[in-house]
């Protein structure tokens, strides 16, 4: 029965052979045996013929370990539980081990076991971790995003920095003493306010304000906008505040300034809804963390708004932001200030005199005049010259007023409408005494639709006093109506078109508030609406009635109307009798494309052959006084 089974491949007997390879040999040196695998039959004859010394059987893996006298090894594949190879073993009196492999096994198992474990534990671990990570994100929310700025290092502004705001900075100053030696205050009894409040139009300077504070007193800056409060969930305004007192307290003294107050501290109950919202809740817990935090702690709070009218007023009472200071926009030397202040890190051309360019940019604010530099700075730096001069200054100004030049109108009718229309507004507003100066006339077009423009600069003393004359505003209107009057005067009533919506737009504005709040028509001095009406919205978004009757509303609407037709009326007597002049004058802006205010004015007085102080027109004489006017009442 042994003959014939073969567990193995059959092979040639074992020990060296004659032509066996030189790789074998170096086998053997090496004491590593490679002796041939016998098959099953040739092991059961070795063991008979007592070349095998000993024998290991490993069971489960139905194999046994071969010695041979002659030290080499195998392993030959037996058959389970085989009783012949034990027989004949016993037979030649070869010892025979049997391995209890289980042992073995068990390690096996029990290390991959261990190992599945691992990695189970390690996958558990990464889970844990990347959930927590979210949910970190999640609950970060309730985190405030205040970004610090730390005292030594960075605030680097100082009152030095913030110009043509003299008074707020004064006022201001006591913060910085608050911030500095507290002693001072506390030795007396005085309590060191909590909030301050700084009200203005947006880029006039207080952010910059509260930096200047913080810089001088050299204390840490936390800054953040109201809006950031308010996400999508709710309750995470208020954890944000409660937050970003927590951080405060923890670096007092210090100075924490909340941008757009307003987003966050409008009249509660107010909007549709009656509002128990997220924005509430966010106020409150502000109002709450005010009250919390001990007098004085060393954290000042500034709020900056351009609404305050719209604030709540739990939030301006004593204790809370009990300071209010107002920071305008500058007035000409403030504007002066403020281009030296930038033009200090700035290449100036000695030609450029900044008090002219003050005088020529009423009504910017500090933001705007920094702008007015950098785009100036920008064009100097493209036209690749050392130092910015008139003209990069005069384009940036064009640029930031009228936005980017276009390509230049090459249709010819076109643009002798438009100069016919231009003109109109430039001639009006040169021969009316009560109106602005002409600053230039230009035909060269702008983006975004403008094909030319006739642009005024109000008087310096009107724009300073902040005193707005009915005469002026008159003025404006007329003017504003000068491109509608041309068309018409030149082209008849047919050919007017739609380039005097803008006019239009401005002429209405301007009558209603004449009307509505400054008591300018045969109403009467009386105030219908008041100033920034839309804010109510917020408030009152119910309430939408006008606080007047209709009969009245009608006999608003009259009189706008008649104020509009009325500065039509005079701009058309005022441009009639001036044909030629007109002509004239279009012919030199299309071939000049732009004409400056002294030069216009020249070619005017010529005309008019006396000097344009007694020859602008009255527009009370070109027609009767608004007043007197009967309008169907
Ligand atoms: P606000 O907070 O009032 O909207 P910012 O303080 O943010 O305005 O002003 C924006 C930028 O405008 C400032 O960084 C600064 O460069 C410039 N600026 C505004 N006001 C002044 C000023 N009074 N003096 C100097 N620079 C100013």
């Amino acid at each position: 029965m042994s003959s014939g089974v073969s567990t193995g491949q059959s092979s040639p007997e074992p020990g060296p052979q004659p032509g066996a390879p030189a790789r074998l040999d170096l086998f053997r040196d090496l004491g590593l045996s490679r002796t041939p695998q016998p098959s099953y039959s040739q092991l059961l004859q070795q063991l008979r013929q007592g070349k095998v010394k000993d024998l290991v059987l490993s069971p489960s893996q139905r194999q046994v370990g071969v010695t041979y006298a002659d030290g080499s090894r195998v392993q030959v594949p037996v058959f389970s539980n085989d009783q012949v190879l034990l027989r004949t073993a016993q037979a030649a009196r070869v010892p025979l081990t049997v391995r209890d492999d289980r042992q073995d096994q068990a390690t096996a198992s029990l290390l991959a076991n261990g190992l599945l474990l691992l990695l189970l534990l390690g996958g558990l671990a990464l889970l844990i971790r990347r959930s927590s990570q979210v949910a970190n994100r999640t609950l970060g929310f309730g985190r405030s995003k205040a970004r610090m700025v730390q005292p030594e290092a960075a605030v680097a502004v100082r009152f030095e920095d913030v110009a043509g705001i003299a008074e707020a900075k004064e006022e201001l100053q006591e913060v910085v003493t608050f911030l500095k030696q507290p002693e001072r205050f506390t030795a007396v009894g005085a309590k060191i306010p909590k909030g301050v409040l700084l009200v203005g139009p947006p880029g006039t300077g207080k952010t910059l304000l509260a930096k200047a504070i913080a810089g001088e007193a050299g204390v840490p800056f936390f800054s953040m906008a109201a809006s950031e409060f308010v996400e999508l969930f709710v309750g995470v305004g208020a954890s944000r505040v409660r937050d970003l007192f927590r951080q405060a307290k923890e670096k007092a003294p210090c100075i924490v300034f909340i941008d757009e107050i307003d987003a966050v501290g409008r009249q509660r109950g107010a909007g549709i809804g009656g509002g128990n919202d997220e924005r509430e809740q966010t106020l409150n817990q502000l109002l709450t963390e005010m009250d919390g935090f001990a007098e004085n702690s060393g954290v000042i709070l500034l709020a900056a708004t351009n609404r305050p009218d719209v604030l709540d007023t739990a939030l301006m009472r004593p204790g809370r932001f009990d300071r209010r200071i107002t920071v305008d926009l500058p007035d000409r030397r403030g504007r002066e200030a403020i281009l030296a202040v930038h033009a200090r890190s700035r290449p100036l051309d000695p030609e450029v005199c900044l008090a002219d360019w003050a005088s020529r940019t009423p009504g910017f604010s500090g933001a705007d005049l920094s702008n007015l530099l950098n785009e100036a700075a920008i064009l100097t730096a493209r036209r690749e010259r050392d130092c910015i001069d008139e003209s990069a200054l005069n384009d940036a100004l064009e640029r930031i007023t009228m936005g980017l030049t276009a390509a230049p109108l090459q249709d010819s009718a076109k643009k002798r409408l438009i100069a016919y229309h231009e003109i109109g507004h430039a001639l009006i507003t040169t021969l009316l005494p009560a109106a602005d100066r002409l600053d230039k006339v230009t035909l060269l077009p702008r983006a975004g639709g403008v094909g030319g423009f006739a642009r005024t600069m109000p008087d310096e003393e009107v724009l300073d006093s902040g005193l707005i004359s009915k005469a002026y505003l008159q003025a404006r209107m007329v003017v504003a109506m000068g491109g509608r009057a041309a068309e018409l005067v030149v082209f008849g009533p047919s050919e007017i078109t739609q380039g005097a919506s803008g006019d239009l737009e401005l002429v209405s504005r301007i009558g209603r508030e004449m009307v509505t709040r400054y008591g300018f028509s045969r109403l009467g001095p009386q105030a219908f609406e008041a100033e920034g009406a839309e804010v109510f919205l917020g408030r009152d978004w119910l309430r939408s009635d006008p606080a007047y009757s209709q009969e009245t509303g009608n006999r608003i609407d009259a009189q706008v109307q008649h104020l509009a037709r009325t500065a039509l009326d005079q701009a058309v007597a005022l441009l009639t009798p001036r044909r030629p002049l007109i002509d004239a004058l279009v012919e030199a802006l299309i071939e000049q494309e732009t004409i400056e205010g002294p030069a216009f004015s020249a070619i005017v007085e010529r005309y008019e052959d006396q000097p344009l102080a007694s020859a602008k027109a009255d527009p009370a004489s070109a027609e009767p006084d608004v007043e007197a006017a009967q309008v169907g009442l």
